[in-house]
């Protein structure tokens, strides 16, 4: 058994319904037997309890729940930062001739270790990853996955129509790879499939029945695709599916279900936001992404209005990194942006990161916060010397304090040590 003396921070309930939700100790214990949490509390009572436990000394440290992005490319990685496009001329002009290169294997086996290599230095442990459209590339993507030890989600993407005929698949292939890839790879060690049109707009009705019967395949696939991000990509939708709104091109064919998760979802309408609630659908809020490549001011408050349940997804390559900390602050300053927007406090910020995205990845009760019996997913946090947040953090007047510090200042080089299930990473 180890022990893990640091501050200690997590959300064991939902800060929108909770006022207690946030759980802190300044001089905190966490207790680990082997892939478990055991115990957590003030390192004094922890260690009296458990007098023979390895006492392992974060102090000056933070240790909070592994970070969970529920959103992000793998194929990407390159395109961070392509300034002055929005949406549709941002695929089409320099992300998706990057994905055109995955039909490399090589190529998509070098990107598949960097990506997952940045994840975990940024401190995810857990993610929902939108894959690429060539099979062999997710064979390279899924296997690169099971070495780095993350719980990693994802499948391959499905496209028939518009975007660039290489990227395009028939239904029958496109059920074929599927098929061979959750045959392979689902629930494979900590890996699991998520059936992944790249949106409706680029998937005839054929495709999304493939990706319906894909679904059901096996027990506990997820479903993973974007909807309502950019006004021009709503529009085009509408038209091509002939649909009233853009989510009954996903609900006609089964798709809306509690294991779809959503990208996006900047502009949806009232029907739409009720109809995801009610079967349970959640939505990954990208708000680096959102403000970046334009698309717009996340409305939160509708969405908690309306029951959807919301996480966090960095959206790289058009979010602006993978710090799951960095999505935070920008959550948090795309709604203070908006007459209407949710005034969040450090704790949202972590529950968003952590909690929230193990409960949209149906991982809520493996991962997602210290209650004893989780797997022991954690991330070691610490100010670099003579840094900026090492000065804050050192005049902060509470732990709600210091986590707010973190969000605003804590990235890469902050990230000492990430665990999963007990075992170190980094
Ligand atoms: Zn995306």
């Amino acid at each position: 058994m180890k022990l893990y003396r640091a501050s200690l921070a997590h959300t064991p309930r939902n800060p929108f319904t909770h006022l207690d939700a946030l759980e802190t100790f300044d001089d905190g214990g966490l207790l680990v037997d082997r892939d478990k949490i055991l115990e957590l509390g003030e390192f004094s009572n922890v260690q009296a309890k458990y007098p023979r436990a390895k006492v392992i000394d974060c102090t000056e440290s933070f240790i909070v729940p592994g970070l969970v992005d529920s959103h992000v490319h793998f194929p990407q990685v390159s395109v961070i930062g392509t300034m002055g496009v929005q949406l549709l001329e941002w695929l089409e002009t320099r992300t998706l001739p990057e994905e055109e290169k995955l039909a490399d294997s090589g190529y998509a086996r070098e990107v598949a270790k960097d990506f997952l290599t940045h994840l975990v230095r940024n401190g995810t442990t857990t993610a929902l990853v939108f894959g690429s459209h060539f099979k062999n590339a997710m064979h390279e993507f899924f296997q690169a996955a099971q070495d780095s030890r993350l719980r990693i989600t994802s499948g391959m993407v499905f496209s028939d129509r518009e975007l660039r005929p290489k990227l395009h698949q028939s239904p029958q292939q496109a059920f074929a790879s599927g098929a061979e890839l959750i045959m392979r790879w689902h629930n494979h060690n900590r890996l699991r499939y998520a059936v992944m049109p790249r949106f409706s707009l680029s998937c005839s009705d054929k495709m999304l029945e493939v990706c319906s019967a894909l679904l059901s395949a096996q027990p506990g696939i997820l479903f993973h695709s974007h909807i309502n991000e950019n006004p021009l990509e709503i529009q085009t939708v509408k038209r091509l599916a002939n649909a009233p709104d853009y989510l009954e091109s996903y609900e006609r064919h089964n798709l809306v279900t509690e294991r779809s998760v959503f990208a996006h979802s900047v502009h949806p309408t009232a029907s739409e936001l009720a109809r995801m609630a009610k079967a349970g659908a959640s939505v990954a809020h990208c708000a680096s992404s959102n403000a970046f490549i334009g698309s717009g001011l996340f409305p939160m408050r509708a969405h908690l209005e309306a029951g959807v349940h919301m996480a966090l997804g960095s959206d790289v390559g058009g979010g602006t990194g993978f710090s799951l900390l960095k999505e935070g602050l920008e959550a948090y300053q795309m709604q203070m942006l908006q007459a209407e927007g949710i005034k969040l406090s450090p704790a949202h910020l972590l529950y968003l990161a952590t909690k929230a995205g193990a409960k949209a990845l149906h991982l809520e009760d493996q991962i997602g916060d210290f209650t004893s019996g989780k797997q022991a997913d954690f991330v070691v946090l610490k100010a670099p010397r003579g840094s900026t947040l090492e000065r804050t953090l050192s005049q902060s007047p509470s732990m709600a304090a210091s986590l707010g510090a973190l969000f605003t200042l804590a990235r890469e080089e902050s990230v000492k040590n990430v665990f999963v299930a007990g075992e170190k990473l980094v």
